[in-house]
């Protein structure tokens, strides 16, 4: 791809206004896709010391995209759109994806797309996983499927298999749409087939969190003790037709929160805004994040937690003081990285962190070395380095097997105790 589709793309995804000399790059503007990494990077003390005190069995990045064409017989789907140049902005985007995760365009995307996420893996210490997400077809408020609308379609049966093959790398999270009439009937059967979590994208999916049509399904999570992972704040990833932004609103999670599910707000709400409906049938709008901060401190915030991926992306990294600064919240925020989004390079902006002190001049030095061989291992080191006046994520942030698989759950696969622990917390 040329390096004007390239910036297209970026603009597309609303992330880059790179005009001005600020947002230029760090460095390429395409993922160089190099591989394996040298001596001296490898054993770079920033790179070691990413590993203190963490345990690699507890290391799990819990926000990993799986993606492809189908070409494989996957039953993978993208919406023809991504291929038309009478949707530019689409065509472009599905040509950045694939240049981070650096997939050719003819042939066997499928395959080379694993094979990729593969290798990066075996760049982690043994024990170390990825979550991987299937993404269930957009649904029509009556429940019934809806191909049209769909952005991006990546089977459950797929990403099982995955998961079922490299167990040692790979978890399974499964994306289930609440208004079908069999959702609770397949969540069952997904959770018995290892599914870890459940994962929702509102708007590319046609879900409204607040409905009460959902609230069978949340008791289903709830009963089987399995978080849902919700994408939080404006989507700009996967859009389209009949797509509501207004779903993606965190203030839509309070009746999921009020049923006693483990909700997990993707990117922390970290972009756009979103109306505030507690303020009346006639609201502003407010930054998402803000009223993200609003429920995580309500009492049933306690079940609400959020995840750090695609943060350091230039227009969403002004939070980071927010949530350093916050130390109640510091149990709840768990490490995911959004591949293949840290591939993009122009959109992960190291100068810009630096000059918002939050990044060591030294250390994104290296950073943007590390990131042409291995962008996964980068967006990893990256969140253990980032520092605001002193304060980094805790240990636990990204020990996130501690949160997906509890001690009580992996011995006994204690549902009920599990469960009633959920309605505990869900009580205080
Ligand atoms: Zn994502």
């Amino acid at each position: 791809m040329n390096r004007r589709a390239f910036i297209l793309g970026l603009a597309g995804l609303g992330g880059a206004a790179w005009a001005g000399g600020r947002w230029w790059p760090d460095d390429k503007w395409q993922n160089p896709c190099l591989s394996g990494l040298p001596e001296t990077l490898a054993n770079h003390p920033l790179i070691r010391a990413a590993w203190e005190d963490l345990n690699p069995e507890k290391v799990w990045d819990m926000h990993v995209h799986v993606a492809g064409t189908g070409d494989s017989g996957s039953g993978m789907a993208i919406n023809p759109a991504m291929d038309s140049l009478s949707s530019p902005v689409l065509y472009v985007q599905k040509r950045v994806f694939m240049d981070a995760a650096c997939v050719g365009e003819r042939s066997k995307v499928d395959e080379t797309y694993l094979a990729r996420l593969l290798d990066l893996a075996g760049g982690f210490p043994p024990g170390v996983k990825l979550m991987l997400y299937a993404m269930e077809h957009f649904h029509a408020p009556g429940g019934k499927q809806d191909e049209f609308h769909t952005g991006v379609y990546v089977p459950n049966d797929y990403v099982r298999k995955l998961a079922q093959t490299w167990p040692q790398r790979f978890e399974w999270v499964a994306s289930l749409h609440p208004y079908r009439d069999d959702a609770v009937q397949r969540l069952e059967q997904y959770v018995k087939e290892g599914a870890i979590a459940v994962k929702w994208l509102p708007s590319a999916m046609g879900i409204d969190p607040a409905s009460p049509r959902c609230d069978a399904f949340y008791d289903a999570l709830v009963r089987h003790d399995i978080p849902l992972i919700v994408h939080a704040g404006t989507e700009l990833s996967v859009v389209g037709e009949g797509h509501e932004q207004d779903h993606n609103n965190p203030l839509r999670l309070r009746r999921t929160l009020e049923n006693g599910v483990r909700v997990v707000a993707a990117h922390c709400a970290s972009l756009g805004m979103d109306y505030d409906w507690d303020a009346g049938s006639k609201p502003d709008k407010l930054p998402s994040f803000e009223l993200f901060a609003r429920l995580m401190d309500e009492p049933h915030g306690a079940n609400l937690y959020a995840d750090l991926s695609a943060v350091p992306q230039l227009h969403r990294c002004h939070v980071f003081p927010a949530l350093l600064e916050n130390a109640g919240w510091h149990g709840r925020l768990l490490n995911g990285s959004d591949y293949p989004l840290p591939g993009i390079q122009p959109i992960y902006l190291l100068k810009e962190l630096v000059r918002k002190d939050l990044l060591a001049a030294e250390h994104a030095e290296v950073l943007n070395e590390l990131r042409a061989y291995n962008p996964l291992l980068f967006d990893f080191v990256l969140k253990r380095s980032i520092r605001w006046q002193g304060t980094g994520f805790p240990v636990g942030s990204f020990e996130t097997r501690t949160f997906f698989q509890p001690a009580t759950k992996a011995k006994s696969g204690g549902d009920k105790a599990g469960a009633n622990k959920q309605k505990e917390r869900a009580s205080t």
